[in-house]
């Protein structure tokens, strides 16, 4: 067995559960372990502490698969993760329809298996595989699921940033059973969606805003909503169906609006209810500022826009101005839902930022309700690093 040894007082966050070991806390590693192999994790006084995947290439030379010392790490062990694992979305989803169903299986380190994530879209699965360790476990992994998850096929899409950090290439394509086909189509509360694995954000679907969605519907009747970031339309499903009385999309992405308008039928919705804008949101705010636009929702999801800490102050700015503007474009009373999914952006961080934006317009707003992630995204009380998703539902009076 090889093991690594940690330097004086970096074993805490070990003892703390935090599954995170970055390479300057190892003092010294024992044999020769190949990329992704398990390692015991000791502490300066040789004490074992748990077991991990070891990644030369990482910043974050080991990720933690176990906290206890005598579970040996094999099929068995996350033939048992998984089990417990999708015993969570069986309670969470216990009265849907779970044939249809859409959810985060697996969420990585909160669910206890770092760098693997699972998306269920109705009969397929869709796999990433985001460390060396998920990866030297990706045939036991893929098995496992196979056969603990009924299924039509499994898809990868390892083809996120976080593979590059670890010296992976990006991995996409069928590794089990059938081919998805172009659109699979995932029912959510009421509503229905086209997902397109192959070729969609993430693995698909923002499945992280399906409560959200909800909590739009419930302010968006009778509202002329402008839906910024709108990917393939769920906030504008969820509107339109509340009662909205129309919504503007706007999407860089052309691919992802014609989802959009697709979902719009498949909800029964007229699409002439929806406006695409193919475009710049920054530019478009600004255009609609100049022709005096206003609306009574705007929502704002936009993409990560800080993936590092040297990119924090350039977000924080992209955040403000697109805040700024949305006060702008408001009508009194109107309601700003505004979110940011990058996890460096803190809670309070946010919420200052917003606050500047209505300070900037001389608006005055409050906070109606504050949003997260849905629940089969859980954050493990041991990993907050796993809270990414903040939103807030602002009202100017
Ligand atoms: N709100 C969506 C998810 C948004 S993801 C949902 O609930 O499903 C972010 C989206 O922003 C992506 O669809 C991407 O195509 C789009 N995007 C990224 N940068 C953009 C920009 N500058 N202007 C317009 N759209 C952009």
């Amino acid at each position: 067995m090889t093991s690594i040894i940690l330097k004086t007082k970096r074993e805490k966050s070990l003892l703390r559960r935090h599954p995170w070991i970055f390479s300057g806390a190892v003092k010294q590693i024992e044999g020769h372990p190949a990329p992704g192999e398990t390692v015991d994790i000791l502490s300066p006084d040789r004490t074992l502490l748990g077991q991990g995947a070891y990644s030369p290439s990482s910043q974050m030379i080991v990720r933690v698969w176990t906290f206890d010392p005598d579970e040996p790490v094999n099929a068995s062990f996350f033939r048992s993760r998984l089990e417990k694992v999708i015993q969570t979305r069986r309670f969470l989803y216990r009265n849907c329809d779970w044939k249809h169903l859409g959810c985060r299986l697996v969420n990585s380190e909160s669910d206890g298996l770092p760098g693997l994530i699972v998306d269920r879209y109705a009969d397929f699965l869709v796999c990433q595989f985001l460390t060396t360790g998920a990866e030297f476990w990706k045939d036991t992994l893929t098995e496992l699921l196979n056969e603990l998850v009924p299924n039509q096929g499994i898809y990868e899409r390892s083809d996120a940033n976080e593979r590059k950090k670890e010296g992976l290439d990006t991995r996409t394509g069928l590794i089990l059973g059938q081919e998805p086909p172009d659109l699979v189509e995932i029912h959510e509360a009421g509503y229905r969606f086209f997902v397109d694995i192959r070729n969609g954000h993430k693995t698909g679907f923002y499945l992280d805003q399906r409560v959200n969605r909800g909590v739009v519907a419930g302010f968006a009747r009778g509202m002329d909503v402008l839906n910024c970031f709108a990917y393939t339309g769920g906030f504008a499903v969820a509107a339109l169906k509340a009662g909205a009385v129309r919504v503007v999309n706007v999407d860089s992405s052309a691919d992802a609006l014609a989802i959009a308008r697709r979902n719009m039928e498949l909800n029964g919705l007229n699409p002439e209810l929806a406006q695409n804008e193919e475009g710049n949101v920054f530019k478009v705010l600004r255009t609609y500022r100049e022709q005096n636009r206003q609306f009574d929702m705007i929502i704002l999801d936009p993409p990560k826009f800080a993936d590092s800490r040297s990119s924090l102050m350039r977000a924080a700015r992209g955040y403000k101005d697109i805040n700024l503007l949305a006060f702008r474009l408001l009508k009194p009373g109107g309601l700003l839902i505004t979110f940011s999914c990058s996890g460096l952006v803190s809670r309070e961080l946010f919420q200052k930022i917003v606050s500047d934006a209505a300070l900037d317009e001389k608006k005055d707003a409050q906070i109606l309700q504050r949003l997260s992630q849905a629940p089969d995204h859980p954050i493990g009380l041991n990993f907050p690093e796993a809270d990414y998703l903040k939103g807030l539902i602002c009202r100017i009076w």
